[in-house]
């Protein structure tokens, strides 16, 4: 449960964060810090920006959705608009470039990117795009194009949400087996259902979690439960629409797997699969992956340069450097709360702030690291190398 506690500290970890941005921002000291970044970096800086869902209305849609992957449309433009002011929009490979040394930039760069390949970003993110005439890169985890399925975490959301609001246990909700014993590990000390969601995601194989989801759907009787039309995937049309206009198609698995906890034949087997399928639909090269949670090892890796992949994105908030491990760049993850001031309004000093990374300079924010051991296991059974093993 969320409680008063937990919303108060909230309101004054973004009071602090709101205040210290204006003053950042407005003293000159956040132009001072990017300038010793880009000193550090030696030469331009590669900035990396993910979104998930990119939404019509953000009140709206927060009680029905896992609110933390969405952002109001009206916010993404501000974003655009600010980040233009820094930074120029460019195609990856043109970032890669840079990266690499083989291209020079006059200023900063950053490229645009989402997740997942809900179809709402096709309705509300590729319109601004398409007018301001920036280009990006849609990750689709291949399975789902042109399907009505939903993706696992938002179906293990709404679970979780619906157990909470109606008061149900981890074992009363009935699930039994395995899935009941991750249940009771995630749900201990009553976090919210993000944060369960985050447990059960980072630390089981994505295959069972579906199956989890399909039971805990049965048991809680949420099949004629809808989700948003903006929730489901995107069609080949609107991808390859959009691949015409510079918002081209990355890989994101197949069923949306978290490599790592996959055994690496597995994640082999997957790569290549979402590959396929992808060039076939597209009908041109795919050439850039996005690991899923930010996950990644020397193993998966090692797969997609195997596979012909020339990128791969985490989710780990740093700076890019010049010469740095292109199967492992950095990127900074951005929702509707990431430029909300005190109020809970739009700050522009907050947005200059995060497309400066001057939290990540102050070391105000830990990064979150995806790099994880890889996970040999040929026999299937758990290993000590496994990040699940220890949970059966
Ligand atoms: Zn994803």
């Amino acid at each position: 449960m969320v409680g008063l506690k937990e919303r108060a500290v909230e309101l004054a970890r973004r009071a602090a964060k709101g205040a210290a941005a204006a003053v950042l921002h407005h003293s000159g000291a956040r132009e001072l810090l990017s300038t010793v970044q880009r000193r550090a970096v030696g030469g331009r800086r590669v900035l990396l920006l993910s979104y998930h869902r990119v939404v019509a209305d953000f009140a709206a849609e927060k009680d029905r959705s896992l609110y933390t992957l969405n952002i109001a449309q009206d916010t993404f433009r501000k974003h655009l608009e600010v980040l233009q002011q820094s930074h120029d929009i460019v195609s990856l490979d043109d970032a890669l470039a840079v990266l690499n040394g083989s291209r020079q930039s006059t200023r900063d760069v950053a490229v645009i990117t989402f997740d997942d390949g809900y179809r709402d970003v096709y309705t509300h993110a590729f319109p601004v795009m398409r007018d301001m005439r920036v280009p990006g890169v849609v990750y689709v985890p291949s399975a789902f194009i042109g399907t009505d399925r939903v993706l696992g975490h938002d179906r293990l959301y709404l679970a979780l949400k619906r157990m909470q609001e109606r008061g149900i246990s981890a074992m009363a909700v009935g699930v039994g087996g395995q899935g009941e014993r991750w249940l009771i590990d995630a749900l201990a000390g009553e976090p919210t259902a993000n944060v369960a969601l985050e447990r059960l995601i980072s630390r089981y194989p994505t295959p069972q979690l579906l199956e989890l989801a399909s039971t805990l759907e049965d048991r809680l009787g949420l099949g004629s439960e809808k989700f948003a039309d903006g929730q489901l995937p995107m069609t080949w049309e609107m991808l390859r629409e959009m691949d015409a206009s510079g918002v081209i198609t990355g890989a994101h698995t197949a069923e949306h797997t978290v490599l790592t906890n996959a055994r690496l034949a597995d994640a082999r087997r997957e790569i290549a699969q979402c590959r396929a399928v992808l060039e076939k639909g597209m009908k041109k090269p795919v050439r850039h992956f996005a690991y899923c949670n930010g996950y990644y090892s020397a193993g998966v890796a090692q797969a997609l340069r195997a596979e012909g992949f020339v990128s791969a994105v985490t989710t780990e908030d740093m700076p890019n450097v010049p010469g740095g491990d292109p199967y492992a760049l950095k990127r900074k993850v951005l929702w509707e709360a990431s430029s909300a001031g005190v109020l809970g309004d739009y700050s522009p000093a907050l947005a200059a702030c995060q497309f400066d990374d001057t939290f990540g300079l102050l070391a105000v924010q830990k990064p979150v690291m995806g790099a994880r051991p890889t996970n040999f296991d040929t026999a299937g059974k758990a290993s000590a190398e496994k990040p699940f093993s220890a949970h059966g």
